[in-house]
């Protein structure tokens, strides 16, 4: 009799739904192979908006009776069978220590705002589990300063884009020689050259810039709105490898949360060595542009338009992620990335090929 009592309580159990999802909290997506789609009415027989990945963000607006749930992702909204909806857990870095000051305001930008402001840009020389920075060797010395290099024509060249379409544009601090403490060199323990776009990177190097990088204080001392943080590491000539970007674009936001925007920066990409153009690209990934040779569901960028930029073969500097040394002086700032990172309202391409929402658009500052 006990027995029996105990199993139609695990039945009963096994019968409440695992998590009751209160309207307005976040889920994510769960119980999936690889991705759920977005429908645009609360049935399975509805058409597909966008497809949502297994592990993405959700924000539960409604629960419907028939067992299905309205929600929110990124900028667009539809429904989704409730059984694909798990809670979601706090998984973002905590610091262990806080260091008064030391965090910056974000918004719902990240650190990185405006491209016509003034930015500062942070060096940190980066080891990780195994690559290693060894600046008594001449080589790795040249590397360092080849990373300078790059930086200092990619920040000129971004500057003179944003020329165009404001007269007194702020420009970018960023000479480490210059300014010493605008330089940093750490030791990870993590594994952060296998590990692009990796959440447990991610906070690491998060972790890092939070508790020992007094952002607010650079702020203060250049005069400047928006900070981007550049992690070098001494990796290897590998088709492995390439440099790649932590954006707010690609990420919920929470307006509350300090967002550090980060680049991590490889000396090789695909073979080729790194050069202004790549360190141009990644940078204004921060300022919100997005990648046009790919889309993925939280981007603006729709396929169509990815597929007519590959036959046509544009040279945007967004349209590529691979560059020659010269590049820098032939790619060019686009009106479609003019009009990601702010600085126009609109671009005939948005009309022509529904183009999404930028960042601001998406999230307006309020
Ligand atoms: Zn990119």
């Amino acid at each position: 009799m006990k027995l029996r009592i105990l199993s139609l309580f695990f039945i009963l159990l096994l019968l409440i739904p695992a998590f009751a999802f209160a309207d307005g909290s976040r889920a994510v997506i769960a119980n999936c192979k690889e991705y759920v789609t977005l429908r645009k009415s609360a049935s399975s027989k509805a058409a597909g908006e966008i497809r949502m990945p297994l592990g993405e963000q959700v924000t539960v607006l409604e629960r419907m009776k028939n067992g299905w749930a309205k929600v929110r992702y990124f900028d667009r909204t539809g429904y989704v069978p409730d059984k694909y909806l798990a809670p979601w857990k706090e998984t973002a870095y905590t610091p262990r220590k806080s260091a008064s000051g030391y965090p910056v305001y974000c918004g719902n930008y990240g650190t990185a705002k405006h491209i016509e402001d003034r930015t500062v840009v942070v060096a940190i020389f980066a080891d990780d589990a195994t690559t290693h920075w060894d600046l008594s060797k001449t080589a790795d010395q040249k590397l360092q300063l080849r990373n300078r290099f790059n930086l200092s024509v990619g920040c000129t060249w971004l500057t003179e884009q944003t020329r165009r379409y404001r007269s007194d544009p702020g420009g970018f601090v960023w000479d480490w020689l210059e300014h010493s403490d605008l330089y940093y060199t750490h030791t990870f323990t993590e594994d952060i050259i296998h590990g692009v776009n990796n959440r447990q990177v991610t906070n690491a190097i998060v972790g890092y810039i939070h508790e020992n990088i007094p952002s607010r204080k650079l702020l203060e001392e250049y005069g400047a709105d928006s900070i981007i943080y550049n992690v070098y590491l001494n990796a290897p000539n590998s088709q492995d490898y390439r440099s790649w970007t932590n954006a707010v674009l690609y990420n919920a936001v929470e307006p509350d949360k300090y967002v550090p925007e980060f680049c991590v920066i490889v000396p090789y990409g695909r073979g080729r060595e790194n050069n202004p153009a790549t360190l141009a690209h990644e940078m204004l990934h921060c300022f919100g542009a997005y990648d046009l040779y790919e889309t993925n569901p939280s981007s603006s960028i729709p396929q169509k338009y990815v597929n007519y930029l590959m036959s046509h073969k544009p040279n945007d500097l967004m349209n590529r992620c691979y560059f020659s040394a010269s590049d820098i002086v032939t790619v060019e700032f686009s009106e479609v990335d003019a009009y990601y990172v702010g600085l126009t309202d609109t671009c005939a391409a948005v009309k022509k090929w529904g183009l999404g929402p930028t960042i601001f658009q998406r999230w307006p500052a309020n």
